[in-house]
Formats: structure tokens, sequence, C-alpha cells
């Protein structure tokens, strides 16, 4: 880079005054988790650029864009409207406008409205790009301490009973590092899913990402629960659970309906065969039997 190229690049990081957005492209603009100086200079490039910003909710972005200093024209895409406006979205790219997607909070697509947007423009040949920024699943990820190099994020659980349960029971065998995203009044009840499927396992609890109270608690899945009978939980998490081991017991990735079953199959009688699971699982012997209801 010759020295007057390079001073120019110096004085304008994002290069504003070149390469500007291009038409009939979708851009997936990640927003920050929490503080807004992770917002970063290509985002600002390109939510000033672009035609029009299709928004998670208009009244977060319209406080995005007041704190950086663009106005522009939005439209909402959000869980129930985006079948047709995801198609009045494709129709104004295709006719030369240029899009920023943008959600409440970190990476679109990601646990977010968005993946259903790309997968049309996908399909109507338009072009997406990608400008990077904060994601909760991988700043918590790296803040764990558990193993990274291989994982799986599974979002949020299901509040389907039947589908939560099947869920958990399929995960229970998952060697990988799981990363999931929980609201805080969910928070328990998860933990104790949690314990019921997984057993003790490691669990790092990344809460509040990026704020004033940003807290990473490294503790075990029993020892959550203990701390959360105490302590009410506040804001937002991502839980970081430690894949499954090698030397666990059998009955690690049974639900407790099957471990039940394993035991009748070994021919004990229906309630010594919960007493057995129960004991296996140190919860009282009513937990299991609720299973059965
Ligand atoms: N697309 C977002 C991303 O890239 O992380 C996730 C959106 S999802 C609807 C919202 C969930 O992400 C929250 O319920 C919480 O589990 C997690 N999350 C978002 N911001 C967070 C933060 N600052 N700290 C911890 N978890 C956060």
């Amino acid at each position: 880079m010759s020295g007057a190229r390079e001073r120019n690049a110096m004085f304008d990081p994002v290069g504003r005054e070149k390469n500007r957005t291009e038409d009939g492209v979708l851009y997936l603009v990640a927003t920050p988790i929490g503080n807004l100086l992770d917002l970063s200079g290509r985002a600002i490039k390109v939510l000033s650029e672009v035609s029009f910003i299709a928004a998670e909710d208009t009244r977060n972005t319209a406080k995005l864009l007041s704190y950086i200093g663009v106005s522009k024209p939005m439209v909402s895409y959000y869980q129930h409207n985006r079948t047709e406006r995801g198609e009045e979205i494709c129709k104004r790219l295709l006719a030369g406008e240029s899009c920023a997607l943008v959600t409440d909070a970190g990476t679109p697509a990601i646990s977010d409205p968005g993946e259903d947007l790309v997968r049309l423009c996908a399909e109507k040949n338009i072009k997406v790009t990608f400008i990077p920024g904060a994601c909760a699943a991988v700043a918590a990820l790296a803040l764990s301490g558990l193993f990274t190099g291989r994982f799986a994020f599974e979002g949020f659980i299901s509040g389907a009973r039947s589908e939560r349960k099947e869920r958990l029971a399929e995960l229970s065998t998952e060697k990988r590092t799981l990363i999931f995203y929980e609201a805080p009044h969910h928070l328990i009840s998860t933990l104790n899913d949690l314990y019921k499927f997984f057993g003790d396992r490691k669990i790092t609890l990344c809460r509040e990402l990026t704020k004033l109270n940003e807290e990473v608690i490294r503790t075990t899945i029993c020892e959550a629960i203990e701390y959360y009978n105490n302590n009410i939980p506040r804001g937002e998490y991502v839980l970081v659970v430690e894949g499954k081991k090698e030397e666990e017991n059998f009955w690690f990735s049974l639900t407790p309906v099957q471990h039940v079953e394993f035991y009748m199959k070994n021919g004990m009688q229906k309630n010594d065969a919960i007493k057995a699971a129960a004991k296996d699982r140190g919860v009282h012997k009513s937990e299991i039997y609720k299973e059965f209801l």
C-alpha cells in the first residue's frame, strides 16, 4: 500500500467513501448483544447506505440508528409477518433496492427471524452477504472454559413437554459441548430437566454478556440448581453444557422411563425398578413416578 493510500485507509477505516453497498443485496447485519460500542464500522456503513432496513422490532432499531445518527426507512420483519413481508422484501431487492436485516440483538438468523428470509433470497437468486458482529452463543462458548473443538448449538429448548423430553433424551448421548439459549423465568426448570436427562455435568452459565452485570458462572448442573434455588435468575442466559463423557453411567443416555424399563426387563417389579432408578439418579422416587403419568 502506498503511503497516501495507507493514510486514507487509516482516516477512513470503514471505507465510507468507496465500495458503496451494492444494489439488490440483502445484508445480514449483526448488532450488539448489550454494549452499543460493539457495533462494527462496517455495520454503521451498511446501515447508513442501504435503501431500507428490515428490523425485528423497529422501535429497538430506531434507538440504535439514533445512537449512530442514521435515519433510514424501516419495515418490520418478525416471526408473525415473515411470510408476506419476506416476499415484499425480495420484490424490492429484485427491483434493485438494497436491504439490511437486523434483529433485536446479535446475529440475524441465529435463533432469530431471518433464517427464512435468507432461504427465500437463495431460492430467488438474490445475493445475501454478512456483516459480522456479536453472537451470544459464540461469546458464551468462548468464555465457557469447556471443550470448544466440537459443539452443538441447540438454541431454545422447546416449551412443549413431550417435545422437550424427546429432544433432551436425544441430546443426552451427545458428546459435543452443548449450547442453549434460555430466558430467566425458565432457567430453573431447564436446569432441573438438564439434570434429569444428563446427570450432574459441568455447565457454564453466561448471563448479560457485554452488559454492566455480565456474569460467567462455571459450575455443575447440581450446584447451579442449588444456587438458583436461593438466587432469582435475572437477565439473558446462555447455558454451555459439557458433552457426554465415555465413563458416564449406563443410564445417563436413558430417559427416566427407559431407565425403569431397563430394570424391569432385568426382572425387577415396577416399584423396585422405580426405586432403583431414583437411587441411581439421586432423586426422590416421586420424581420418577411423575414421569409415568
Ligand atoms: N441472534 C442472537 C444472537 O446472535 O445471539 C440471539 C437471539 S435469541 C432471540 C435471544 C437469546 O440470546 C436470549 O434469550 C439469550 O439466551 C441470548 N442472549 C442474547 N443476548 C445475550 C446476552 N447479552 N447475554 C447472554 N445471553 C444473551
